[in-house]
């Protein structure tokens, strides 16, 4: 069996995996990246008669506090954003929309708070991003709220808030640190939510293009299948025709993935308490239409329906063809409706009756649906009983993990690049470290 001998093999080769290699090779590294299927992993784009798809709404929460930004910078990406215009992000509340407060303007034109509750919702952003409210990792976001007594109007805005960034139907079992955390950051951004023009592909391809200036190799269409520790460190990656050795390795791979690959290893009994974490799951739904349907936000969440709706095209001007519309549907699924069949269609009829009420008519445009009744979000949901997996076990000490799965800042994507990022600073600081030794 042939062998390559590497600086850093990453396995795995969406978001988090290719943000490695990418500030890796950058550094100088010689770099390789082994993906079973095709690059983006859950970040991809398809096209399909003139409209481009993207698996997910490419929102970047927070872009100027956020680790892709520093990426961005540091590895040169060409990328072009569109930022979101906050007066246009509206709440449904049945009979009228409301903007959603999440910047002094919206707080002041919001109909969801009203008088005092305007001042104690701004005193709790205030707090937040000063860093006095800091919760508790014991106490869920629903008992903090509870114990503090917080005006019923401010508790429900701040779990709406929630709903949209976390996506998740249950907010109230966030725990509080974690939400304090993510809205301490979030809270000082001037630039909420922005889009890539192009979407995913735009940002894997500059992805590949770093890669591949530096001289790093991307293996595509093939499984890491095995590996080999001696000394609590990983010697070997395996697949079928190829053995890769190197200095260290970053596995970007999903925790189900990764309790295979690392059966009998060191880390095994460590990776078992992963088993039975939930997803965060959600069933999206979005229409192509040939005619532009004009309204006068961009962005419309319905809480009772657990359902938002996004104006996609409006921010990423590479999404449909001339004239054209493309609408996204997100629709978080509970437990018990992940399996259930009956279940998805009684979703995807309230997703469409959405539809007909903000965009009516869309029926008569439509050229091209696209619908997932299940899909991953985020690979482990934080809540009071499980949080993401560490980056680094001491017992395997060149090995390193990175994904939406593991522990870092933010949330979502956000999550890949903040626990990559922090992976390659470890290895370049440690390998600079051996080098000089
Ligand atoms: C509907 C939807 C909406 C979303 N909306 C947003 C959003 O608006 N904003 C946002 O920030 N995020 C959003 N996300 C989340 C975002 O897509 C993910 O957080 C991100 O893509 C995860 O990237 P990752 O690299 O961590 O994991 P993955 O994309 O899961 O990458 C893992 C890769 O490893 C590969 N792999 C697995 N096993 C092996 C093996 N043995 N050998 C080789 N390769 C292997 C897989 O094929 C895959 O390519 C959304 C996701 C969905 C599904």
């Amino acid at each position: 069996m042939k062998k390559s001998q590497y600086d850093v093999v990453i396995v795995g080769g969406g978001l988090a995996g290719l943000s490695a290699a990418a500030k890796l090779s950058h550094h100088g590294k010689k770099v390789a990246v082994i993906e079973r299927g095709k690059l983006g992993g859950r970040a991809m784009t398809i096209k399909m008669k003139g409209f481009q798809f993207n698996f997910g709404a490419h929102a970047i929460y927070g872009r100027d506090q956020s680790f892709l930004t520093t990426i961005e910078k540091e590895l040169g990406l060409r990328l072009y954003w569109s930022d979101f215009t906050q007066m246009k992000a509206k709440y449904d509340l049945g009979e009228e929309v409301s903007v959603v407060p999440s910047n002094i303007g919206g707080l002041i034109q919001t109909k969801l708070l009203k008088g005092m509750d305007k001042f104690r919702f701004a005193y709790h952003i205030m707090f937040t991003m000063l860093g006095f409210e800091k919760g508790d990792p014991d106490i869920s976001i629903h008992d903090w709220l509870e114990n503090k007594k917080v005006s019923p109007a401010v508790k429900e805005m701040m779990l709406n808030l929630a709903s949209s960034n976390f996506f998740t139907g249950e907010p109230e079992r966030i725990p509080s640190d974690v939400f304090f955390g993510y809205y301490r950051r979030l809270f000082k951004t001037n630039i909420p939510v922005s889009y890539i023009q192009g979407g995913w592909a735009k940002l894997i391809n500059e992805f590949i293009r770093i890669i591949e200036k530096n001289g790093g190799e991307i293996i595509t269409k093939t499984k890491a299948n095995g590996i080999k520790v001696e000394q609590k460190k990983v010697t070997e990656v395996h697949t079928n025709k190829v053995t890769y050795t190197a200095k260290d390795f970053i596995f970007a791979i999903p925790p189900e993935e990764l309790r295979e690959l690392f059966q009998g290893s060191p880390i095994e009994s460590e990776l078992e308490r992963y088993k039975n974490f939930e997803p965060t799951y959600v069933m999206f739904y979005d229409i192509g239409l040939k005619k532009r349907i004009d309204s006068s936000y961009t962005y419309i969440f319905d809480r009772d329906r657990q359902i938002f709706i996004t104006d996609i095209s409006y921010y990423d001007m590479e999404a449909a063809p001339p004239g054209g519309q493309l609408l996204q549907a997100v629709a978080y699924l509970k437990k018990n409706e992940v399996n259930d069949p009956n279940a998805h269609e009684k979703i995807k009829q309230r997703i469409e009756a959405f539809y007909d009420k903000h965009y009516d008519g869309w029926r008569k445009e439509l050229v091209v649906p696209r619908v997932s009744k299940v899909a991953v979000v985020q690979a482990i949901k934080w809540t009071m009983n499980q949080r993401g997996l560490p980056t680094h076990f001491s017992n395997l000490t060149n090995s390193y993990f990175a994904g939406d799965w593991c522990q870092g800042a933010g949330q979502l994507s956000e999550l890949s690049f903040s626990s990559a990022y922090d992976v390659c600073q470890r290895i370049i600081k440690e390998q600079a470290a051996q080098n000089s030794a």
